[in-house]
């Protein structure tokens, strides 16, 4: 679970973090009244939206004005129309992909002199199974272009989760970012901070980008990106309250609340599957006979009627779905069971679209007959490779 900028730097702010002064306003009119509660002479107007790369995106619309969605404004009354012309707007960065994401919340906060941006993130390292610190002296920019440009120039400070946090890894962190006197201090207590709240929190990725050295020599959190482990959420209350739906996918949304696997993809073929591994599984055999999914669904392993019925409808939801292909495995449950589930479901939703379905397991037979016998228009296929061949070839023709 992601959570906006402006949430983030409240938890920072919480646990001491270096962050600026700064206001969210979620409608217009209370743009200007925020900003006159800050000090001035500089105010940044900053887009939320659970993406990056605000500052160098551009918005879909003519009125918002030609500047990204990060601005500086040398008055509240500038601060004030900055954050009235991009709220409702829709903004496009390279993380949003060309539909962009629509404006519905603005922070306004204290601008900084900025002396060097550098670049710092806590993420847990799947290959060390250790929470790392990856630290950068290019920060502000596309980290994603200095890894790939330039890798050399992003370090990796891994932590023994015996021992935790040591002053030490704060120091290495400091050296490395060219840091002196009283900064490598700062940075000892800040990285400190930031381990605490990544732990305490179960975070997933902090990434802070940039950290900024101000003008007065001083540390700062500029930017702020946090993410959540959602099987951790339960035990944080104060996080789940931060979740903002409308930054979400409305399918994936609706799949949670019935707690279904399911990602969105950009494919033509919806899958049905039970089984993380063999949702994978159907998803490689799809692109291996040319083409492509549409998500990723993994219905669980006690798959329902109402499970079905509200998998079909998510699945049926997504107008780039041009076939649907349920490919279940009897295990705990009986095929005959989920062969009614899916003629029910079909019978309920409706069905536009070519569907496949392929059983196998438990009353295998018994189940292939109820779908052959159910008088709906539903190919059945023997084998995962033969369903697969089956979809593709009644999308594609
Ligand atoms: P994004 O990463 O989504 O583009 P950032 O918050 O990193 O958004 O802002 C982009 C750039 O805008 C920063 O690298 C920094 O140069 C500048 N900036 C952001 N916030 C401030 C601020 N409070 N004061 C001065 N400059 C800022
Ligand atoms: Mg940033």
């Amino acid at each position: 679970m992601n959570i906006h900028e402006y949430q983030a730097k409240a938890l920072l702010r919480s646990y001491g973090a270096p962050v600026s002064d700064g206001r969210p306003v979620m409608r217009a009119e209370e743009a200007k009244t925020a900003a006159g509660e800050l000090d001035g002479p500089l105010w940044v107007v900053k887009a939320q939206i659970h993406a990056g790369g605000r500052g160098k995106g551009s918005f879909k619309e003519a009125d918002a004005g030609e500047k990204g969605g990060v601005r500086l404004a040398r008055s509240v009354e500038e601060a004030a129309e900055e954050a009235k012309k991009m709220l409702g707007r829709t903004l496009v960065t390279h993380q949003t992909g060309p539909a962009g994401k629509q404006v519905n919340r603005i922070y306004i906060e204290d601008g900084s002199e900025i002396e060097t941006e550098l670049y710092l993130a806590l993420l847990v390292d799947r290959a060390t199974s250790r929470v790392s610190f990856v630290c950068s002296t290019e920060g502000g920019m596309d980290i994603e272009e200095v890894a790939d440009k330039t890798p050399e120039k992003i370090l990796s400070f891994s932590v023994d989760p015996a021992t935790g946090y040591q002053p030490y890894h704060g120091r290495r962190i400091a050296f490395s970012l060219g840091l002196k006197g009283q900064q490598v201090k700062q940075c000892v207590k800040l990285m400190d901070t930031l381990y605490r709240l990544f732990i305490e929190k179960d975070m997933e990725m902090l990434e802070i980008n940039p950290l900024i050295v101000t003008d007065k020599g001083d540390l700062k959190c500029l930017d702020a990106k946090m993410g959540f482990d959602g099987n951790a959420i339960y035990r944080h209350d104060d996080i789940a309250a931060l979740r903002d739906e409308t930054e979400e996918d409305s399918k994936e949304l609706a799949a949670s609340k019935y707690d279904l696997n399911y990602i969105a993809l950009d494919g033509e073929i919806g899958c049905m599957v039970n089984g993380a591994g063999l949702a994978m599984a159907t998803m490689d055999i799809i692109k291996l006979k040319g083409a492509e999914p549409a998500n990723f669904l993994d219905v669980g392993g006690g798959a329902t009627k109402e499970k079905v019925t509200e998998a079909f409808k998510i699945i049926t939801s997504d107008e780039n779905v041009k076939g649907i292909l349920v490919n279940i495995f009897g295990g705990i449950m009986r095929c005959d069971v989920i062969a009614e589930g899916v003629i029910a479901a079909v019978k309920e939703v409706g069905l536009q679209v070519p569907l496949v379905v392929r059983l196998e397991g438990t009353n295998v037979d018994q189940g292939k007959e109820i779908i052959n016998n159910s008088g709906l228009d539903v190919i059945a296929a023997d084998n995962l490779s033969d369903a697969a061949e089956k979809i593709v070839k009644a999308v594609k023709g």
